[in-house]
Formats: structure tokens, sequence, C-alpha cells
């Protein structure tokens, strides 16, 4: 069996962060390994506060896991703070973990902040260690310094200003656009665009897609499949599970 770790938040919800990566790993047939870097009270609708968990006890909790277990792959979410970004990659890289997938979760739908300011340089300098990242709009501005993205052009300029700060691969998440949600894809060479469906529902239903999305990237990858195939194969697994959701 394969190996994914999640280094996420909490939410007592079970539609976000750790809570929602487990059942993706359980769902997709891989070991879920979980470190949490933040605790959140919260429910589908919104968020109330936040407490991060200190850098050092980041670090024990992964450094505990990787004297038994073979990491296949790793998911990163909210991390709440530069600190802990920075511990996670100082022991990824001591450790030479592979198969990184980064959703750079800095702010909740319902505008609560989860990440401290000094967070965005902290993500800027983790891209050359990560295999892909998956902002949604307003994250891929924040990350590249470009104004506000609102269409297709400005996902593709964002995702090549990211490609160029080190990120290997960059999926820049459509799900915000006004017209029909268009993920860009871009790995330095080519863009490609992953066409999705418009879904109707209550905002409940729709918490924690981008976890998620990312978790399932990282259990296909962890699984051997090519990085636009998890691609491809975790779009369509969120599909479905927010068909199946209420
Ligand atoms: N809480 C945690 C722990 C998360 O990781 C995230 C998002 O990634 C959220 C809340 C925000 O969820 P949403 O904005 O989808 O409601």
């Amino acid at each position: 069996m394969k190996n994914v770790l999640t280094i996420a938040g909490a939410d007592p919800s079970g539609g976000a962060g750790i809570q929602a990566d487990l059942s993706v790993f359980a769902a997709l047939g891989v070991r879920g390994l979980s470190v949490i870097t933040a605790l959140t009270a919260q429910n589908r609708r919104e968020v109330y506060s936040t407490r991060n968990v200190s850098a050092d006890f980041v670090a024990a909790q992964i450094e505990s896991l990787l004297k038994e277990f073979r990491v296949d792959a790793v998911k990163i979410g909210m991390t709440g703070s530069a600190k802990n970004i920075k511990t996670i990659e100082r022991l990824l890289r001591e450790h030479h973990l592979e198969k990184v997938v980064f959703d750079p979760v800095m702010r909740s739908t319902s505008g609560h902040g989860l990440l401290n300011r000094p967070g965005i340089k902290a993500i800027r300098d983790i891209l050359p260690i990560l295999t892909l990242i998956t902002p949604n709009l307003s994250e891929a501005a924040s990350i590249s310094g470009l104004p506000d993205i609102d269409d297709i052009k400005g996902m593709e300029e964002a995702a090549s200003t990211i490609h160029s700060m080190g990120a290997p691969s960059v999926l820049v998440k459509g799900g915000h656009l006004q017209k029909a949600p268009v993920d860009v894809f871009f790995d330095g060479k080519r863009f490609y665009h992953f066409q999705g469906r418009r879904l109707k529902g209550k905002k409940e239903r729709f918490h924690g897609t981008g976890c998620v999305l990312s978790a399932s990237i990282a259990a296909g990858l962890a699984k051997g499949s090519k990085l636009e195939k998890a691609v491809q194969d975790a779009k369509a697994f969120l599909e479905k599970t927010l068909a199946e959701r209420v």
C-alpha cells in the first residue's frame, strides 16, 4: 500500500483540511499519514478562530512519522504561518521527499485569514522543492504579485510567473471565475486547460474543494500516475465527491 502524508489544518466539520484529506486517501486506497499544522473552530459556513501549532511540534510530528514510514507523496494544505512553511521545507529537503503537492491556503471562502503575512514569502521560497502548486485566483495573484486575475489570460500569466519563480508545475484553479470554471496548468513547456462543469448548490457543498483536489492529486502521484493524469483523475474524483455531497 502506498503512503501519502498530508500536512494541513484540522477542520472539525470534516469537509476541508486533514479530515477531508484522510477520507480522500481512504476512498482512493492509500494509507493516510497526517500532520496537523493548525486547529480551527469552524463549520462548513464560517471559520470562527484558529490556533497555529508551533513549528517545533510540526517538526516533531513529521520526524516521528519518517522514522517508521516510507512516504510516497505529500500534500501540504493550510500551514498557518511562515515558520511552519520553513520547517516543512527544511524537513522535506533533508529527507529528500518527492511528489509534493502544495495547496497554498491563505483565506477561507468566508474571508477568515488562514496564513500570517510573512507566509507569502515562505511560499515563494518553498516553490522549487514542489512537484505542483495549486493556487486559486487570489492565491495566484498574491504569490505572483500580479494584479487581480479574472480571466484565462491572467491565469496563464500567473502560472508562468509562478513557474519562473521556481515551481516546476502550476495549476491555477478557476472555480471562482465568472464564466465556466477552467483550471490552467503550466509545466514550463505548455499550457493545458482542464474544463470543468459549474455545479449548483449551497456554498456548504463546496467547502474544502481545494483540499479534496490536492489530496487526490497526491494520491494519484503516489500510485504512479504522471502529473497531468493525476490532475485529470483528481478533477473527476472531485466532481463525483461533490455530486454525492448534500
Ligand atoms: N479550513 C481548513 C483547515 C482548510 O484547509 C481550508 C481550505 O483549504 C479551509 C478551512 C477553507 O475551506 P473553504 O474555503 O473551502 O471553505
